[in-house]
């Protein structure tokens, strides 16, 4: 099934879902359909959802959202940058909270 939905080579993100509760994210840079097949051979879930983007940068951003969103996951660290990229999390509370001191400021908040 994946290899019949899933071309080779594609960026993307992907949950893997265990009872019907999401239970493993992961991101492939390089090729989403080889990821899936491993997965596929450690029985970790019942099914998966996955998307496709067209930047490893895109992809980042994206695991990071699940990440953050869908906790408690097996995921116990965060998910690692790609390869010579540095994009910062947009999700971490560190960033939300640089985000939010450049907001501009009314005299009443
Ligand atoms: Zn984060």
């Amino acid at each position: 099934m994946v290899r019949a939905m899933i071309p080779g080579g594609l960026i993307g993100t992907y949950v893997i879902y265990r009872d019907r509760k999401p239970h493993y994210i992961g991101r492939s840079d390089t090729n989403l359909q080889r990821r899936l097949l491993e997965h596929c051979a450690t029985a970790r879930g019942n099914y998966f959802a996955y998307d496709i983007h067209t930047t490893r940068e895109q992809a980042f951003a994206a695991e990071c959202s699940l990440f953050h969103a869908l906790r408690p996951l097996t995921n116990i660290l965060h998910p690692d940058r790609p390869d010579h990229e540095h994009p910062q999390c947009p999700f971490c509370p560190d960033s939300i909270a640089a985000v939010l001191e450049n907001r501009l400021r009314t005299p009443n908040l």
